[in-house]
C-alpha cells in the first residue's frame, strides 16, 4: 500500500478505535480491594511462549494467550508464530488460551455469518491442538472492535479485550475491556511501571497486552528483561497477577455471558 494510503488507513483506524468506546454500554463492577494485573499476549509469537510464559511462571503467575489459529507456525521476516504444540504446552502449564479469531482479520470486515464461522474454525483448531477447555475470552485483532458483531461475541465469550490505554475501574463493559500496550521503544515499555503504581494506589484491573518477547523485538513487543521488570514490579507493589478467566472469578462475573 502506498505510504499516503497507509497513513489514511491508520488515521481511520485510530478514529474508529476512539469512537468505538461510545458503544461500550454494558456495565459490570470491578469489585476488588486488591490491584489486579493481567498480562496478555496476542497472535502469539513463539517467543511469548518460550520467554514470556517462563517469566510469568518464575513469579508463580500465569497469563492469557489470545491465539489466532490461521497464524499457526507462520514465519514472518521479524517473528515466527506459535505452533499447535506450543499452544497445548501453554495450556498444560496453566496459562489461559483465549480466542483472537482464526483469520486474524478485522472483525468489522466480516459478515456476521462469516465471523461466526471464523470463530468456530478457531475453536476447532484449539480443540485439535489438545486444549480441552473452550476459550471463553476474546481479543480483537488490531484492537478493532465493531458494534455490528457485538451480539455474536456476547453469545460466545465472557469478555472481549481491546486497547484504549486505561485501567478498568469501577464499572466496565466486559465486551470492551481496556488494555495498555507493552511496545517499543524499550524505554517506553520500562516506563509502564507507572501504570502498575497507579493501579496499586487505586485498585482496579490493569490489563497489559503485547506480542513477541525477545532480545530484538518487533515494534509490538519487548525484551525479556523488560517484561520481567514489569512482572516483578507488580509483585513488589502487591498486585495480584491473574489470567483474564481468574480475574473474572475474583469479580464474581460468572454470569457475564447473560
Ligand atoms: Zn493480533
Amino acid at each position: 500500500m502506498p505510504d499516503i494510503l497507509e497513513k489514511v488507513a491508520s488515521i481511520t483506524d485510530r478514529l474508529n478505535n476512539k469512537l468505538i468506546w461510545k458503544f461500550a454500554r454494558a456495565r459490570r463492577p470491578i469489585a476488588t480491594d486488591r490491584p489486579i494485573v493481567t498480562f496478555t499476549f496476542d497472535d502469539v509469537p513463539d517467543t511469548a511462549w518460550t520467554h514470556g510464559a517462563a517469566i510469568l511462571e518464575k513469579y508463580d503467575a500465569r497469563g492469557t494467550f489470545y491465539i489466532a489459529g490461521g497464524l499457526e507456525g507462520r514465519v514472518e521476516p521479524d517473528r515466527s508464530l506459535i505452533s499447535a504444540d506450543g499452544c497445548r504446552d501453554l495450556f498444560l502449564r496453566g496459562h489461559e488460551i483465549g480466542c483472537h479469531t482464526f483469520s486474524h482479520r478485522k472483525v468489522g470486515s466480516l459478515s456476521n455469518r462469516a465471523f461466526a464461522g471464523d470463530l468456530d474454525r478457531n475453536g476447532a483448531f484449539l480443540m485439535d491442538a489438545g486444549i480441552s477447555r473452550r476459550p471463553t475470552n476474546f481479543a480483537f485483532p488490531y484492537n478493532a472492535a465493531s458494534p455490528r458483531i457485538r451480539q455474536v461475541l456476547r453469545q460466545r465469550y465472557a469478555t472481549c479485550r481491546a486497547g484504549g490505554e486505561a485501567i478498568n475501574r469501577d464499572a466496565v463493559d466486559p465486551w470492551m475491556l481496556k488494555a495498555v500496550e507493552i511496545r517499543q521503544p524499550e524505554d517506553h515499555a520500562l516506563g509502564l511501571t507507572r501504570w502498575i503504581d497507579d493501579v496499586a494506589t487505586n485498585p482496579g484491573w490493569l490489563i497489559f497486552f503485547t506480542h513477541d518477547i525477545t532480545a530484538a523485538p518487533t515494534p509490538y513487543g519487548c525484551q525479556p528483561e523488560t517484561l520481567e521488570r514489569l512482572v516483578s514490579h507488580a509483585i513488589d507493589r502487591r498486585c495480584e497477577i491473574l489470567p483474564v478467566c481468574e480475574a473474572l472469578n475474583r469479580f464474581g462475573w460468572k454470569e457475564a455471558r447473560s
